[in-house]
């Protein structure tokens, strides 16, 4: 049974190591010495370093004790093995009796079927397996908590050495982590191509001592860092303005801040060698691996809570603040986990392209990208992790994917696509004065969607004919407070003046569902999309609805006014919304105010049951905008905000333009204008089809304005209905196929 472990004989390794990664060695001799380090100070006689090849496979990289001829020989899958159970949980596995355990895998090629106890801890960072470090000896013993904890403290140096690039040339995903092109495979938030080099949002915090030199004053520091970090956390709980749910949060992060073991665990690890900053490093990896195998959602979530104090932490200890003082790279990717539709506005048009690793479609931040004109990829798995400040980056919007350091021939042939889509954008600018008429002379009314002032200069860019949406409570979204009614008259005046006569549909309060405003108590909702949203809560509680409306009002006075109310499910809701509106301008009139020369009052038909509510509600209703977003998520029952349900309905089946078709004939019947400004409207074979089955009207993002009037403009519109009526007949279960390749032989 060996000696006792102390600190010292850790802190004496760690310090050989660091000496090892002072040398000029090639990255491989560099592992073969560490191993040789490692089984000498835990007086085992096996170290190996097992090292992840790809995200699946872990390879032997080099080894001290087994046979050298299975060196980059030996390898296993994610969980196979003891070694791959290690790999996949990120937790360690201690064993006196190797093959005796569940699971074990023997591996003849390396010898190793005489060592009897084995101990493997990963070798991570935050968020990143990078591979598992092992130790074996021959005598059936246990390894000590102190063993285990000297273990990970090594692996943890480690993990921190690969980031500054000790171990490269081994040929390993590890030894080549933030080198070599990684091909992200993400969806699309928002179309385009862009290159330029990666900002992160949240910059990595770069350790770049892992070991410490004077654990002393490494206990100082971590010590005062702590306490730093407490008292911003007390000073956030102290603001007066909190609500409850918030407070809750803010208890839980003081809750860890405050944690007496999490202090402790750091102090140990200093102890052991490691300086403040991997210190943190380390708990905040373990912590993460611990939880993640956790299947209580609520534990899972304080994991964030964590992470961002460990981040927090981290800042506080490098002085890296959120602005690492480094200056953005010319054409700046933004690359971040998530971000906020406010935080996206602040860094605006200055970006080339957004690559985020949650999102989603539907989201506001989405929609921002969308408004600005900004390339996104959603969805990107490990972005983070892998991309450093810098980074040439590829973002390809239209496929949903993003190349980190692409290789030059991918580079080469994005370039091509980038200047294809700028002849083509030249093409849609000569179009732009001219009409959508079809061939045979129908004319299609193509008009813009908006929501941000960021929106108005495509107005004049687009040769939109007109705002057929303007979602208002993105203007309520990005702000921390709710809007005062003036500065809302001052909004929408601005609006008014920027289209320059153009009609403005705008859309009332559509908040519920995803659209949370931060400053309005949150809905516990089993289902927020079918919940208390939009009209529902306009006309539940009318205050936020009313003051609306008077702005709207004010703003529009001596000009045509054009109201939408979203969401509306039967006629009922929009009489009783139209009623507040009348009123409305009575008492404006009443109180001395101008008020709007000519006023429309329209509904969105997002829901089925609108399209069969009575003839009164077509007649009374001045225009009607089929929301398609929200009428094909009802149509088919698949959620437009899950993915995996998303795309699986197509609005050219012919069941859905049939429904369509429908809703056109009733409008037709009472006169009444019809438009369609769900996101399926600025697809240039979706907006054919549309057309071809009798809509005139359709609003879509500016950038769409021009393919579509380009499609419109070089087809026979009637020919296009024969298609969709002859598959319909045929029994087509959609027109997609079909109408694609009618289009392409009718393209010039
Ligand atoms: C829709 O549902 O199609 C729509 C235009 O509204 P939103 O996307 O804002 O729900
Ligand atoms: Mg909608």
């Amino acid at each position: 049974m060996p000696a006792e472990r102390t600190d010292s004989d850790s802190r004496k390794l760690l310090r050989r190591l660091r000496d090892v990664l002072a040398t000029k060695a090639k990255g491989q001799d560099r592992l073969d010495q560490i191993t040789h380090l490692i089984a000498d100070s835990m007086e085992t006689e096996v170290c190996s370093i097992y090292l992840f090849r790809d995200a699946e496979t872990l390879e032997l990289c080099a080894t001290e004790g087994l046979k050298k001829t299975a060196v980059h020989k030996t390898r296993m899958k994610l969980g196979e093995g003891l070694v791959g159970r290690v790999g996949r949980t990120g937790l360690p596995v201690n064993t006196a009796n190797a093959p005796a355990e569940k699971g074990f895998r023997f591996m003849p090629e390396t010898g190793e079927e005489i060592y009897s106890s084995f101990l493997g801890v990963p070798i991570q960072r935050v968020g990143e397996r990078l591979g598992v470090l092992v130790v074996q000896s021959k005598t059936a013993r246990q390894f000590s908590e102190d063993e285990v904890d000297a273990l990970e403290v090594v692996a943890m140096v480690l993990a921190e050495m690969t980031e500054l690039g000790a171990f490269a040339g081994v040929g390993t995903g590890m030894a080549m982590l933030h080198t070599q092109p990684v091909l992200f495979r993400g969806s699309t938030g928002q179309e385009g191509a862009a290159e330029g080099r990666v900002w992160l949002h949240e910059a990595r915090v770069v350790v770049t001592n892992p070991v410490a030199d004077d654990p002393l004053y490494e206990l100082e520091r971590i010590r005062a860092a702590v306490g730093e970090l407490r008292v911003s956390v007390d000073d956030l709980l102290a603001a007066e303005s909190l609500d409850k749910e918030q407070k809750q949060v803010l208890e839980a992060y003081r809750m860890f801040a405050h944690s007496r073991g999490w202090l402790r665990r750091m102090e140990e690890d200093i102890a052991s060698g490691l300086s403040a900053e991997a210190a943190v490093a380390k708990e905040q990896a373990t912590a993460r691996a611990r939880l993640e195998n956790v299947p209580d959602a609520y534990l899972r979530e304080r994991l964030h809570d964590l992470d961002d104090l460990s981040n927090r932490l981290l800042r506080i200890l490098t002085g890296q603040g959120s602005d690492t003082g480094a200056a953005m790279p010319e054409n700046p990717i933004l690359v971040a986990r998530n971000i906020g539709p406010a935080e996206l506005l602040e860094y605006g048009r200055k970006l080339k392209g957004v690559v985020l690793e949650e999102g989603s479609v539907g989201s506001h931040a989405a929609i921002v990208a969308r408004a600005l004109a900004i390339p996104m990829v959603i969805h990107a798995e490990r972005v983070t992790t892998e991309a450093l400040n810098g980074d040439p980056i590829l973002v390809d919007g239209d496929q949903g994917i993003a190349h980190l350091r692409p290789e030059e021939t991918v580079a080469r042939s994005f370039r091509d696509k980038i200047a294809m889509q700028a002849k083509a954008q030249e093409r849609f600018a000569s179009l732009r004065d001219l009409p959508a008429t079809t061939r045979d002379g129908v004319r299609i009314g193509l008009q813009m969607n908006a929501g941000l002032m960021a929106d108005l200069p495509s107005l004049v860019g687009s040769g939109a004919e007109g705002v057929g949406l303007f979602r208002t409570e993105l203007q309520f979204l990005v702000r921390s407070q709710m809007p005062r009614r003036e500065e809302l008259v001052a909004l929408y005046s601005r609006v008014m003046e920027a289209s320059k006569g153009l009609p403005v549909a705008f859309r009332t309060l559509d908040i519920g569902s995803d659209k949370v405003l931060p400053y309005m108590k949150p809905q516990d909702e089993p289902n927020p999309a079918m919940g208390w949203r939009a009209i529902r809560v306009g006309l539940d509680k009318p205050g936020v609805l009313r003051m609306q409306l008077q702005a709207l009002i004010r703003a529009a006075a001596g000009r045509p006014l054009q109201v939408m109310f979203p969401f509306v499910a039967e006629f009922a809701e929009f009489q009783a919304a139209r009623s507040l509106l009348l009123r409305e301008i009575h008492r404006e009139k009443s109180l001395g105010h101008g008020v709007p020369d000519k006023l429309e009052i329209g509904a969105m038909l997002e829901m089925p049951s609108l399209a069969y509510a009575p003839d009164a509600f077509f007649q009374m209703a001045d225009f009607i905008s089929i929301g398609g977003n929200d009428l094909k998520q009802f149509f088919f029952a698949a959620d437009r905000e899950n993915e995996r349900v998303r795309k699986r309905y197509d609005v050219l089946n012919t069941s859905f333009l049939t429904f369509l078709q429908f809703i056109i004939a009733r409008c037709a019947a009472s006169n009444t204008r019809l438009s369609f400004c769900g996101e399926d409207a600025g697809r240039p074979l979706e907006a054919l089809a549309f057309a071809a089955i009798g809509l005139r009207n359709l609003s879509m993002r500016p950038a769409s304005i021009g393919p579509v009037k380009e499609v419109l403009r070089s087809v026979d519109i009637g020919a296009a209905k024969k298609v969709i009526d002859t598959a319909r007949a045929n029994g087509a279960e959609t027109v997609r196929g079909v109408l694609a390749d009618w289009l392409a032989q009718h393209m010039p």
